[in-house]
């Protein structure tokens, strides 16, 4: 028996909070895959695939790929064998069309989303660090105006998101400061606490 198997989760969180360490740490708890779309197109990009010859220019540009494209591309992937039995989304749904499609995909499939694990960071705190790292990493690109921004850029577009899964009594809000470990373990109890957890690791 699994007793894990069905846990469909998505993951949000600003940039520089440690998102991608803890995905990788909850799709292993669980046994789901973590499934990102920022690394399919990614991906299909450095593989110079139709996919990724259709949006590298979008991608480059930083803008969003279109909703039937990404769509799509999720609906293919979810429909792999080893999604069957639960998943862990990161970076989709970012726009409330996406929301509404993957609500139908699973809906199609008498599937339900469980949870939405938001890893909470004051702005200002990432921004320091982020800003650290890249001045003693030397990315000289990486200024603190364009670390700013993205921060920006996140709170406003995961605002009216947050807000559908608030009101569905979906949202788990994650103190996302902290070593790995710590958040991690928040993540863990916050699982647990809502009967998604693995074991008592
Ligand atoms: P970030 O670089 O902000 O962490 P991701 O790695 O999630 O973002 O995604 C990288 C790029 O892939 C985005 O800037 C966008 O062009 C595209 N992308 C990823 N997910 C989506 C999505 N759900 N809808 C539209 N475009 C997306």
């Amino acid at each position: 028996m699994t007793p894990q198997s069905g846990v469909r989760l998505l993951i949000v969180g600003p940039p520089g909070a440690g998102k991608g360490t803890q995905a990788a740490r909850i799709s292993e708890q669980l046994g789901v895959p973590t499934i990102s779309t920022g690394d399919i197109f990614r991906r299909n990009i450095a593989e110079q695939t139709e996919l990724g010859k259709q949006v590298k220019a979008i991608v480059d540009n930083g803008d969003y790929v279109p909703d039937e494209l990404t769509n799509e591309l999720v609906k293919d992937r979810l429909e792999q064998a080893d999604a069957h039995g639960g998943f862990l989304l990161d970076g989709y749904p970012r726009t409330p069309d996406q929301v509404a499609y993957l609500d139908g995909l699973l809906a199609s499939h008498g599937h339900v989303l469980d949870a939405v694990l938001q890893l909470v960071a004051d702005p200002e705190e990432l921004i320091r660090r982020l800003t650290l790292r890249a001045s003693q990493e030397g990315r000289a690109d990486d200024s603190e105006d364009a670390i700013r921004h993205r921060q920006e850029v996140y709170l406003r577009e995961t605002q009216p998101l947050l807000r559908i899964f608030r009101e569905r009594e979906l949202l788990v809000e994650i103190d996302g400061l902290g070593s790995m470990d710590e958040v991690a373990h928040r993540i863990s109890a916050a699982l647990s606490s809502r009967g998604l957890g693995a074991s008592a690791a």
